[in-house]
């Protein structure tokens, strides 16, 4: 009997570290599915990409398109027009997308007009915020979707807020608690004595959203704020931000320290040792949550907001003394807020997997 095919498109960062965790879960289900994908390009430095592939394990991509640094509108057609020849020629069981870039919505639209269907990881996400290119995407992509498979209530209800049938609703938790829980079971790594850092005595900071780099104002806002906490900040720099601090002529206060985008493996050990995480990330807001570290984000607003209900994450925007206060603020909370299970039971990976083969 022929095998369930099932393509993945991914492309960036985070959908590395969401697919390992279905395609590991997939791999259980290998005598009657296979999994083939494709990688779109829209991160391809070695330490946005390949360092992924790598650590943790992910079966190397089939079909590698090569399609990133443009605008949004060059990358999205030249990603969907490369996945479309790619699925008229493999003619998958299903597409299999993740979170909310130009990829997923490149992925999800080729497959939909194919009428292959289409399964959403990370669905009914919102922001309210329309001005982020990833609300668009994850709007459309849930629009065009089979199967939406929600990790928590609040998502379920946006989707279903939004029409889509509850048939095509899966709250399974989320992906990211599997990774979480997954890597910091076999990981281990120097990174803490690499850098010489006392444990609980710095700030991890991770910066990119378009919302903040892309606007001189609100990123020097963000370094004036990091600066007055007056401890260490480790910074791993996202290419997109180095490429804006120089083109505004920022400088760096003493207190920020640079480093080169990390490994997943790397990155949870900071997580876990740092006294606090200030970040605009969508996924480390979590992650921060999973290693019970207080979070400041830097965003006017999040997808995430149970965090901010039960008291773990603060929402600061791009404002100086916001942002100084809710470390101050965030440096105080207790141990208990962490141990709400909002995420799930880390099984969601196999279960998205037993539900798509
Ligand atoms: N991450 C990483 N190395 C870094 C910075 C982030 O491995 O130097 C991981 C992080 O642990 C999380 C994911 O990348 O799992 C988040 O990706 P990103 O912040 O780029 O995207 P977002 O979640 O905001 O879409």
């Amino acid at each position: 009997m022929a095998k369930t095919k099932i393509v993945t498109i991914i492309g960036a960062r985070p959908q590395f570290i969401k697919a390992a965790v279905v395609s590991r879960a997939l791999k259980q289900f290998e005598t009657t599915a296979e999994e083939k994908i494709i990688h779109t390009g829209q991160h391809f430095d070695a330490n946005m990409s390949d360092i992924f592939f790598d650590e943790l394990d992910i079966p190397k991509p089939h079909f590698h398109l090569g399609v990133g640094g443009g605008t949004h509108g060059q990358n999205t057609g030249r990603m969907m027009e490369k996945i479309e020849a790619v699925l008229m020629e493999e003619k998958p069981s299903m597409v299999l997308v993740y979170g909310d870039t130009d990829s997923t919505l490149a992925g999800a639209i080729a497959a939909v007009k194919l009428h292959i269907p289409v399964a959403h990881v990370e669905a009914g996400l919102r922001s309210f915020n329309k001005k982020m290119p990833e609300e668009i995407n994850r709007i459309l992509t849930d629009h065009s979707a089979d199967i939406l498979f929600t990790p928590t209530a609040t998502a379920t209800t946006h989707a279903l807020a939004e029409g889509i049938a509850k048939e095509k609703i899966q709250q399974v938790g989320d992906v990211m608690l599997d990774a979480a829980l997954y890597y910091a079971s076999v990981s281990s790594n120097t990174i803490i004595e690499k850098l010489s850092l006392e444990p609980r005595q710095f700030i991890l900071t991770t910066l990119h959203r378009a919302e903040n780099v892309d606007d001189k104002s609100r990123l020097q806002q963000i370094l004036n704020g990091l600066a007055q906490s007056n401890m260490t900040v480790i910074l791993p720099m996202h290419p997109r931000t180095k490429k804006r601090l120089l083109e505004f002529g920022l400088t760096l206060p003493v207190n920020i320290r640079i480093i080169e985008p990390v490994g997943y493996l790397e990155m949870i050990k900071l997580e876990e040792q740092a006294a606090l995480i200030a970040t605009d990330s969508g996924g480390v807001q979590k992650e921060a949550y999973f290693h019970q570290t207080p979070c400041v984000t830097m965003r006017d607003e999040t997808e995430w907001v149970e965090l901010v209900e039960c008291g773990a994450n603060i929402l600061t925007g791009a404002d100086e003394n916001k942002i100084v206060n809710a470390i101050q603020q965030s440096l105080t909370v207790s141990k208990d807020i962490f141990s709400r299970p909002l995420y799930g039971k880390g099984d969601a990976g196999l279960l998205i997997a037993k539900a798509i083969v």
